[in-house]
């Protein structure tokens, strides 16, 4: 395979950075069976007592000591006052959505560079998402830029934020924490003071990420995380809320368990609630995962320190690093490539993956999929060069 030209000072050829990509990620990788997944769940701790005890005592459904310690866990960990958990990371997002006010004709601030969830948990309140941009520093929603287009397009009027293009209310924001990484929460609490948005925290990357030494999830109204089977912690499927707020942690926990009055054999229900509640079975796996957390991240961040040192050399890539304001939990390592090479991003795709590295483009911007690409939204020219340059890399916390 050609390398660089030592006699001149031209640049690889075309073939090179594929190449590189895979000669680095052998050199940082290379004791691991392959292939190696993208990320995976690992269990090293209390995981088959807890869970074995749930089958022993026959507490495996929707209710248990282990639903209630993980929500006390949760909010221990987090500094949260409450956790409510849930069946997942979406119903979490929704759930919140809708304590926050957000309802049918509303609109609602979100990243166009996210999961698919963070839009879906506002079109399944009625209201209609509008996408904001990305910024390169954090890869999450860029706050200063989203102040200036609202200057432009919005006015508060009687407390409420208005659209003034398009009529409807903005009553919310979701910043998402892009593969973990924090986006600038204090200039963005700034512009929900000034506009009067609620500030939701998809946090469903980001748990044990913090901004300011403050974990990330408690910033806003409420937070939603995600245990699914790829996060840093899992329960098999399952999320959680949190908030400091007592009163919307009740109404989260009525919310998310069929609105359910409590009494000792009646059925009295007092709204439409939802059956969202984390099984016990669940809960005892995510207790037992969340005891090992602070291995987990600090095993994150030797591999994410590999990479970085490793990528140094690289032509053409830049390995991702926390903001300078933040401590990231590293959930899915990032590669970007420069503005330059972008077109060779499926061919790294492609050799990374031939080779035994399970690597992954980012998602497609979600103001570009069918069901969205009607919505507003501002000028993306950052998240989409984001679009076109991200690559996630192995990050299972095992592989150090
Ligand atoms: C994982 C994830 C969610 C929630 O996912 P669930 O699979 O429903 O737990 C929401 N938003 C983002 C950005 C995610 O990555």
């Amino acid at each position: 395979m050609s390398t660089m030209d030592p006699t001149t000072n031209i640049d690889r050829p075309v073939t090179a950075v594929p190449q590189a990509v895979v000669e680095t990620l052998e050199a940082c990788l290379g004791e691991a069976d392959r292939p190696i997944p993208l990320h995976k769940p690992v269990f090293e701790g209390k995981e088959w007592d807890y869970v074995k005890e749930c089958i022993d005592t026959e507490w495996v459904s929707s209710v248990g000591s282990y639903v209630d310690r993980l929500e006390e866990d949760l909010a221990d960990y987090t500094g949260a006052e409450r956790a409510v958990v849930v069946v997942n990371g979406t119903a979490a997002l929704h759930v919140c959505l809708q304590l926050a006010g957000v309802t049918d004709g509303d609109e609602v601030l979100v990243p166009a560079l996210s999961f698919v969830a963070t839009a879906n948990a506002v079109s399944y309140t009625g209201a209609t998402p509008h996408f904001v941009d990305s910024e390169e520093r954090t890869l999450g929603l860029d706050p200063e830029k989203l102040g200036r287009y609202l200057d432009d397009i919005a006015e508060v009027r009687d407390g409420t934020c208005v659209n003034v293009q398009t009529g409807r209310p903005i009553k919310a924001v979701v910043p998402m924490h892009t593969y973990g990484h924090p986006v600038g929460l204090g200039p963005l609490q700034d512009v929900c003071e000034t506009y009067n948005l609620a500030l939701i925290e998809d946090a469903a990357e980001s748990l044990g990420s913090l901004y300011k030494g403050q974990h990330t999830g408690t910033f806003g109204q409420m937070g939603a995380l995600s245990f699914n089977g790829n996060k840093t912690i899992t329960t098999g499927g399952g999320g959680a809320i949190v908030t400091d707020d007592h009163e919307l942690a009740d109404e989260a926990k009525h919310m998310t368990t069929v609105a359910k009055k409590d009494h000792p054999w009646k059925y009295v229900h007092d709204r439409i609630g939802y059956n969202y509640r984390m099984p016990n079975l669940n809960a005892a796996l995510g207790c037992a995962q969340l005891e090992q957390i602070p291995v987990f991240l600090d095993r994150k961040r030797r591999l994410a320190a590999r990479y970085r040192s490793a990528f140094t050399d690289v032509e053409g890539v830049s390995f991702f690093e926390e903001p300078e304001d933040a401590q990231s939990n590293y959930w899915l390592n990032v590669m970007l490539l420069d503005e330059g090479k972008k077109d060779q991003r499926d061919a790294v795709l492609k050799a990374t993956n031939d080779a035994g590295f399970s690597t992954r483009p980012t998602w497609q911007l979600l103001s570009s999929l069918p069901m969205y690409e009607d919505c507003p939204q501002m000028d993306l020219s950052i998240a989409r060069s984001l679009e076109r340059r991200l690559i996630n890399v192995p990050s299972t916390p095992s592989l150090v």
